[in-house]
């Protein structure tokens, strides 16, 4: 039976941490960090997302501001309060949660945001930076899964990693950081041929695509770490993962469960960040 990766108590031994060093800096400041974040419509998991990081900035000390706005704003009113957020001193990091709704360009908003207010650090100028290695901010759920791995002393140099999905917040970032560690990366997607003979390969496979139980145990090569991002509602209405967990947990030396794996690492990431920005701004 493989070791359980506990995100959530990772989670809050490192947010504990984080509350210390944000009270020191609200102390040697004059003002705690400031985080604000927008949603546009009434999409509910989003508004549980948002929910969800208000309640965390609350419990280590950010001060954080929620805009929560109907789903018929316009692109030039959501630009608008941005652009009044850029300028806030008070608020040291932006997130709008996405996805927004279709009469609103995505691109245009992420380049709206001031590249170090960029918490989720989606702008181009910190998607360069992460690809050079001297990143500002990392994007939330690939750092999670690093935190995790490194929370856990897995060596992640000269292993065989595997990352399967390839999507701008969660896959590409993900294969660089584990680039960026020494990893012998490889990315895949929904065109690779003969899948299982490549997360076969792995000695940690990252599951990253959307499909609940997507990754069986004959995909998984014994003893691999084996992490799952994957975020399921299954028609029962319970959360499920990529990775058919009964089944790799029998073969796997280590695993995330689902939920309580990667989804409260993102979270305090995004903490992390928002402190980051304070600290860079001051
Ligand atoms: P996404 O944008 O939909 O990307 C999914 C990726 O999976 C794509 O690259 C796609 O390949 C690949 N894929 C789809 N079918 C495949 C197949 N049959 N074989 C191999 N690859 C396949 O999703 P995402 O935003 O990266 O999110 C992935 C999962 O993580 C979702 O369940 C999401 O809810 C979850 N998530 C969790 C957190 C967290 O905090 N834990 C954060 C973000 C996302 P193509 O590129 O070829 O289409």
């Amino acid at each position: 039976m493989a070791t359980m990766i506990d995100g959530k108590a990772v989670s809050a031994a490192l947010r504990s941490e984080l509350k210390e060093k944000i009270a020191a800096f609200a102390a040697a400041s004059g003002a705690a960090p400031g985080l604000a974040v927008v949603l546009v419509g009434d999409d509910p998991a989003s508004s549980v997302y948002v929910r969800n990081k208000h309640r965390a900035c609350e419990e280590v000390g950010i001060y954080s501001e929620v805009y929560q706005l109907p789903a018929e704003t316009s692109e030039e009113e959501l630009l608008a309060l941005i652009d009044r957020l850029n300028a806030a001193a008070n608020i040291h990091g932006i997130l709008v949660q996405l996805p927004l709704p279709k009469h609103i360009s995505e691109e245009r908003i992420v380049l709206a945001i001031h590249p170090d207010k960029d918490v989720d650090a989606f702008h181009p100028s910190n998607v360069g930076k992460i690809m050079l290695g001297n990143y500002r901010f990392l994007p939330c759920t690939p750092a999670g899964v690093m935190a995790l791995l490194q929370y856990y002393n897995i060596e992640v140099a000269g292993k065989e990693c595997v990352v399967v999905g390839r999507s701008n917040i969660v896959g590409k970032p993900q294969a660089l950081l584990l680039l960026e560690k020494n990893g012998t990366v490889t990315v895949c997607h929904s065109r690779t041929k003969n899948l299982a003979d490549v997360t076969r390969r792995a000695d940690i496979l990252v599951a990253a695509v959307g499909k609940a139980k997507f990754i069986t145990a004959d995909m998984v090569k014994e003893g691999a770490v084996v992490i799952d991002v994957g975020i399921n509602r299954m028609e029962n209405g319970k959360l499920c993962g990529d990775v058919d967990f009964e089944a790799v947990s029998q073969k796997a030396s280590a695993i995330t469960p689902v939920p309580g794996g990667v989804g409260p690492m993102t979270i305090t990431m995004l903490l992390q960040n928002a402190l980051r920005a304070a600290e860079m701004q001051q």
